[in-house]
């Protein structure tokens, strides 16, 4: 007795004063312990001074969604947050989770951990969203308990951050025979159906060929989630499943198969090359340019994209990791307001949904519309010629410039290709006088800009993107009020003041592509490439350092200590 109040007043004292669990984190980590931390939910409608708060509705808890309430610190709104999961999952993680190198729990924490030492009122229902009404401002929604369960949500502002779904292609039987790997109780699937496999292809009644099928496990999609989770598992095969298995290890066969003609293009040709020459020794079956056009549930039909050869591999196991699509309640959604031609749903610079005025959409689910400076290059012209002469001076530019590359991030970007430091130097290219030139007219004005739109670029859909989109909104939520009165973004080109905000700017940090056996490939900005062990202790203090609890890190550090002094736990349960 005495000693649970010893405890509970201890464990009291640790979630009153988060700093001083931040203290005895290193005791925590050695010890494989953990943080418990309780939620609070309160509900408050109306400001210190009797104003109704603004209703913000947001919908999702992945990257994109918990960075916008982590961010949001303006007590002005009422935030009601509504997802199918009550967590925040660490997505990265969960190639590792696949072959337990780290635990499920380790890289979840509950979202109502997280909001809850924020000073905004928000409050968190376990619920999916099945249709926003944008004319009359409601979201519908129904419990993932019970599906009876339906109710409706009214919003000022709506944050639409719910992902993507896993894209199929519409290729026959992938739904009912291949594992994806997008939530974290498809990794904890995939590790139960590993172990299953092998204990399966243990029984002594079983053939060779049926052994051999069994153990068969093909990995489709070449991109880095498919690459890392070949590498994971090729790592728990080789370092602990073969000695607990050592009468099946010869059967065993990892496939990754890719439709293009090398994996991981996003990255570098080197960290490209690397990942393939280390497959090759590790012995995993690299299949490039060979599309999958059907899944049967033993077997996977290829056909070779450049012979058109058709050949079927017999499986244990099959992973589709082949990208990202728009979920239906999106694409239902898009129909609504006239996106219904479009794949992704679109938005401004400003994160905001083109054709509402107050929904905002970040992160998987949506994608921005960069204007094109050619789509305004008159109004540009126009609004730099400040004394209406029809020619645009040297200085007039100038005046401009800053609003302009504000506004057409691609103008930076095309500069910084031709190696100009400013588009003073770009007009002076256009003309060809060198020096000389003083002025421009409206159409030299075109042709010097005509080619920066070609440096316009999708987004990656990655947790770097949805995050830093997430804190950039949050951060403009904070200071709705102020810059009202007074907007810092660039001038409106084709109307008259300024834009509220500054648009949204992705800051790219770098990536990196885990490649098993402690290697990994970094790919930093400026394009350093660093590959091998070095680069795994990079990954690990990154991944270490983003975790978004002091719980969760201390559980994912104790999770790599553990599997480097005891391995990884086959238990199939
Ligand atoms: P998500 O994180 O997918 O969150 C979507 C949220 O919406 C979820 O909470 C979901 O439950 C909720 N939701 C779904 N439907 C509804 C609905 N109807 N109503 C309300 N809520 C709903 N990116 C990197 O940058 N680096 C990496 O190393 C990396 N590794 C990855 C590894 C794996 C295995 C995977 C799957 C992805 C990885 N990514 C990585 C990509 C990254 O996870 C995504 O880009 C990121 O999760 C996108 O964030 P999001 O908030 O848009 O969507």
């Amino acid at each position: 007795m005495r000693s649970s109040n010893l405890y509970e007043r201890f464990s009291r004292t640790f979630r009153e004063h988060p700093s001083l669990s931040r203290s005895f984190l290193a005791v925590f980590v050695l010890s494989g312990g953990g943080l418990v931390a309780y939620s609070v939910a309160n509900s408050a409608k109306y400001d210190d001074v009797g104003n109704q708060k603004k209703k913000v509705v947001v919908l999702g808890t992945g990257w994109a969604g918990t960075s916008f309430l982590r961010n949001l610190k303006n007590p002005m709104y009422d935030v009601q947050v509504i997802s199918p999961r009550n967590y925040f999952a660490f997505t990265p993680l969960l190639p590792s989770v696949t072959v337990g190198t780290v635990e499920a729990r380790s890289v979840v924490e509950p979202i109502r951990n997280i909001v809850k030492k924020n000073k905004v009122n928000i409050n968190f229902c376990e619920a999916e969203c099945f249709k926003i009404d944008e004319k009359n401002k409601k979201v519908y929604c129904r419990s993932t308990k019970d599906e009876k369960e339906e109710f409706l949500v009214d919003y000022d502002y709506l944050v639409v951050a719910m992902g993507a779904r896993v894209n199929t292609f519409n290729t026959p039987g992938v739904e009912e025979n291949c594992l994806y790997l997008k939530e974290v109780e498809d990794a904890q699937k995939i590790r139960r159906k590993v172990i299953d496999c092998f204990e399966k292809a243990s029984l002594p009644n079983v053939s060779d060929d049926e052994r051999k099928r069994m153990l068969q496990f093909v990995v489709v999609g070449g991109g880095p989630t498919g690459v890392e989770f070949a590498a994971e598992l090729h790592d728990f095969v080789s370092e602990d499943l073969v000695e607990l298995y050592p009468s099946v290890k010869n059967f065993v066969k990892i496939s990754l198969l890719e439709a293009t003609d090398h994996i991981l293009n996003m990255f570098d040709k080197r960290i490209t090359s690397f990942a393939e020459e280390k497959f090759y020794r590790d012995g995993i079956d690299l299949k490039t340019g060979s599309m999958v056009v059907k899944v049967s549930d033993k077997e996977i039909s290829t056909k070779e994209i450049k012979t058109g050869k058709m050949s079927t591999i017999p499986y244990g196991m099959a992973v589709w990791s082949t990208g990202i699509a728009t979920r239906p309640v999106v694409l239902d959604f898009m129909k609504e307001i006239g996106q219904a031609n479009r794949r992704v749903l679109a938005t401004d610079e400003w994160l905001r949904v083109e054709g509402t005025n107050n929904i905002y959409a970040l992160g998987d689910c949506a994608t921005i519309n960069q204007r094109r400076v050619m789509e305004d290059i008159s109004s540009i012209f126009e609004k730099a010629d400040k004394d209406q002469s029809g020619t645009l001076t040297v200085k007039e530019f100038q005046e401009t410039v800053d609003d302009i590359c504000d506004r057409y991030p691609q103008v930076q970007l095309y500069l910084k290709n031709k190696n100009m430091s400013s588009l003073v130097d770009l007009l002076k290219e256009s003309k060809g006088d060198g020096d000389a030139v003083k002025e421009v007219n409206v159409d030299e004005f075109k042709s010097a800009l005509s080619q920066v739109d070609s440096q316009v670029k999708n987004l990656p859909a990655t947790a770097q993107v949805a995050a830093q989109q997430g804190s950039y909104l949050a951060d403009c939520f904070n200071r709705m009020d102020k810059c009202e009165k007074r907007p810092e973004g660039p001038i409106r080109f084709r109307e008259s003041g300024r834009h509220r905000f500054r648009p949204f700017r992705y800051k790219h940090l770098g990536q990196f592509a885990p490649l098993g056996g402690e290697q990994t490939a970094a790919q930093l900005p400026g394009d350093w490439v660093s590959i091998g062990h070095s680069s795994q202790w990079l990954w690990y203090s990154v991944y270490a350092s983003k975790q978004v609890s002091w719980r969760t890190r201390s559980l994912v550090v104790s999770d790599w200590m553990r599997r480097f002094i005891f391995g990884r736990d086959s238990s199939q349960i």
